[in-house]
């Protein structure tokens, strides 16, 4: 550990102090951002029940006194359609490159489908010598009858020693996960300071909840067709945040909906995401929120860059 990095550092570390990098892999609403909220005790990355909530890369920061792990939540492993789908593959595929531990999640409560062999697919060519670890999330869920039947089926399809039963959303098994995977980690520093819980700027925090209350409100396409970027946020005290966003959609007819009757679901979204931004953040907030069309927004490389979401060349 070098000088610039113990200077951040409040508390003596023990001599065998481990760290790393976990990433956590499944398809789309097998309860990824669940588990990490759950172990991080803390709401940073949004949950919803639709699925592919999740579209960047996120770390959760979850230190204690043994040791530092840096969770990776990554967007669901899928078939894309078009190339914010893409995107958001190959944001799972890199974070296996960097993992100490990959900790694939699988939904236990149903029996595996073609998504999860496609993961198994992916897990296995991408594995490379790090540790494999398979959640078998949504215990809760699970009958007595199905339990041994899709254990065993998801066993055969994710080859590792390493197999959790667990509930994200109880929390049920959870801390035993967490101290078998931080016995996993190499020994190494703690990166950041033990009160931060991840690197999300509030830019990033104010967009996704936005975002995460409009999918909340509306159905089909348009919760896959909205992005949220924010054109300014001015912290103008330490009680008094200003944040100014645009929502774009692709479609005339999404804007309409998005704003509703006489303006009231854009105000229920704005309410929505105000309260919880207030509560997230300790500070008042004063939220504007503008509607936009960009046409096919999600196939058009150019307009994914502009939004944040740059695809990379694999390598
Ligand atoms: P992700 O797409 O993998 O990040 O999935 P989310 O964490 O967003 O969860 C998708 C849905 O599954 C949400 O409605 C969660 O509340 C629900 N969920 C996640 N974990 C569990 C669990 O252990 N039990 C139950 N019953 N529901 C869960
Ligand atoms: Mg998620």
């Amino acid at each position: 550990m070098n000088d610039t990095l113990n200077d951040i550092f409040d508390d003596a570390l023990p001599a065998d102090h481990r760290s790393g990098v976990v990433a956590v892999v499944g398809a789309p609403n097998v309860g990824k951002s669940t588990l990490i909220n759950q172990l991080l005790a803390q709401k940073i990355a949004i949950v919803s029940p639709k699925p592919q909530t999740t579209r960047r890369r996120q770390l959760g920061i979850l230190t204690t006194e043994r040791g530092q792990i840096l969770l990776i939540d990554t967007p669901g492993l899928h078939a894309p359609h078009n190339k914010l789908g893409e995107y958001m593959v190959q944001v799972a595929q890199s974070a296996f490159k960097e993992a100490d531990a990959i900790l694939v999640l699988v939904d236990v409560s149903s029996k595996p489908e073609r998504r999860d062999e496609l993961l198994a697919d992916t897990v296995s060519r991408l594995r490379g010598n790090s540790l494999v670890y398979l959640a078998l999330n949504k215990t809760d869920l699970l009958t007595n009858a199905d339990r041994e039947a899709h254990s065993a089926a998801y066993r055969t399809l994710i080859q590792t020693d390493h197999v959790f039963p667990i509930s994200a959303l109880t929390g049920d098994n959870v801390p035993v996960l967490f101290e078998s995977l931080m016995n996993a980690m190499p020994e190494g520093p703690r990166y950041y300071p033990s009160d931060q819980v991840s690197d999300l700027n509030l830019r990033f925090v104010a967009a996704e909840v936005i975002r995460e209350k409009i999918m909340m409100s509306t159905d089909e396409e348009i919760p896959y067709s909205v992005a949220v970027e924010i054109e300014s946020y001015k912290e103008r005290s330490d009680a008094l945040h200003y944040i100014s966003a645009v929502i774009y959609v692709e479609r005339d007819s999404q804007k309409g909906i998005i704003i509703g009757k006489n303006g009231v679901m854009i105000k229920e979204v704005g309410a929505a995401a105000r309260e919880e931004l207030e509560g997230l953040l300790d500070v008042k907030v004063f939220l504007e929120l503008h509607v936009k069309v960009l046409k096919n927004w999600r196939s058009d490389e150019v307009l994914l860059k502009r939004l944040g979401y740059r695809l990379v060349k694999e390598d």
